[in-house]
């Protein structure tokens, strides 16, 4: 195995780089985590997240963690509802039976991405992962790296692997392809206690998804384990808006100021959002990298994930990245390839063929989700998943 006797360092302990690392373990490897977040207990934000079939869950099943998975996904979660800018529903699952079959083609079950996280430290040896380091520098050392953190320490590895998102701080030492602003900015935010603080949204997601669509705008609801909702809405904005609408995202009552003008015509419904303080938002403009990227091999640093290749939300970003880590360990350990850069070679000429395809199409995708007839769009994508 090209790995015999390397030291790997994962920077960035999200889906895609612990499913890296425990399948790396699983082999035998010498493998370190490195995360910038404080320790395990940090509270994983963000939306359930569906696990797809022939990435997500093939990727667990490798790792050996589908009955871990199977014990902490949510039946249910995945019913999805449509409705209009006034919440009538269009389109709805809600009365239907949760899922059972987590091994239909089809299947889409849902995880929250605490949980998920969790599962998957759970399986990694003790001390793999070491919080608290914030990836800031790389420098060449003899047949590796060093890898220097902002909190002053340095570690050496041998082969080093970007797994730390969509604002990578390795991506720069492989490529200078740069992203693109998508056009799309993403207020994001999470509700505690839905049930008590926003009960009538909370009772439209009956546990499940809710897209609202009208005239270019989207907002979307997702129902956590923990009680709490999940939301975001979805605009188009100048790349720049975040810094020069004078919003402070830390303040509810000017995000609510903002909401109202934005969405003039939308019902009072979606105000619901707005009157608990048991809240947070925070700003996200959306970014992409263009679906033709390619760079030649690095013999020593990869990266995959939001790092490697990144669009808008578009329901496969997690997937993709579990999928990256799946092939990528494949490329190292099941493979016989004579030396690390022939591996990681044909592990980016896979992963570039393979997320060509998925960013355009992810960018149709949010094309129309922003349009004007984005409603009927939606009810028609899903009708048609329906038919299938
Ligand atoms: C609002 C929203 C909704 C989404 N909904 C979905 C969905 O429904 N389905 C779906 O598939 N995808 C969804 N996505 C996309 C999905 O979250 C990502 O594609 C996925 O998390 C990528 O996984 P990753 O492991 O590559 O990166 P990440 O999950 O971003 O993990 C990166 C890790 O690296 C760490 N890190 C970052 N910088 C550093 C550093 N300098 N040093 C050390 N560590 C660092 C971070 O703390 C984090 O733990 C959504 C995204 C957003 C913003």
């Amino acid at each position: 195995m090209v790995l015999q006797d390397k030291k790997v360092a994962i920077v960035g302990g999200g889906p895609g780089g612990l499913t890296l690392a425990r399948l790396l373990q699983l082999k035998g490897a010498n493998v370190t985590v490195y995360e910038r977040d404080k320790d395990k207990l940090f509270r994983q934000q963000g939306a359930t997240l569906d696990l797809h079939t022939e990435s997500g869950l093939k990727a667990l099943r490798a790792a050996g963690l589908i009955e871990a998975f199977k014990s902490n996904y949510r039946p249910g979660a995945e019913r999805f509802t449509i409705t209009d800018n006034n919440a009538k529903v269009h389109y709805t699952e809600r009365d239907e039976e949760p899922s059972m079959d987590i091994d239909s083609e089809y299947a889409r079950p849902e995880i929250d991405r605490g949980p998920l996280r969790d599962l998957l430290i759970a399986s990694l040896h003790e001390d793999t992962i070491v919080w608290d380091s914030k990836f800031s520098e790389l420098k060449e050392n003899g047949n590796g790296w060093d890898l220097v953190f902002e909190n002053g320490t340095t570690a050496y590895a041998d082969l080093v692997v970007a797994a730390d998102g969509a604002n990578s701080k390795v991506r720069k030492y492989i490529t200078d392809i740069v992203r693109i602003y998508s056009g799309v900015t993403i207020v994001e935010g999470n509700i505690y206690n839905a049930a008590t603080n926003v009960p009538n949204l909370w009772e439209l997601t009956n546990g499940g998804k809710v897209y609202a669509l009208w005239n270019h705008k989207t907002v979307v609801l997702s129902a956590k384990g923990e009680g709490s909702l999940s939301f975001y809405t979805s605009t188009k904005e100048a790349e720049d808006w975040a810094k020069t609408s004078g919003i402070d995202f830390g303040k509810k009552e000017q995000v609510f100021a903002w909401f109202k003008q934005r969405f003039a015509d939308w019902s009072n419904d979606w105000d619901e959002i707005f009157t608990t303080n048991e809240s947070y938002f925070v700003v996200r403009p959306q970014y992409y990298i263009p679906a033709n990227q390619c760079w030649q091999t690095v013999p020593k640093l990869t990266m995959l994930g939001d790092a490697a290749h990144q669009t808008p939300p578009s329901g496969e970003g997690v997937n993709l990245a579990m999928l990256d880590a799946l092939e990528l360990y494949e490329a190292l350990c099941v493979e016989n390839f004579e030396t690390l850069g022939e591996a990681l070679t044909y592990y980016e000429q896979k992963m570039h063929a393979r997320t060509e395809v998925a960013t355009e199409e992810s960018l149709q995708l949010i094309e129309a989700l922003h349009s004007e007839n984005n409603l009927q769009f939606m009810i028609n994508f899903f009708s048609g998943i329906k038919g299938r």
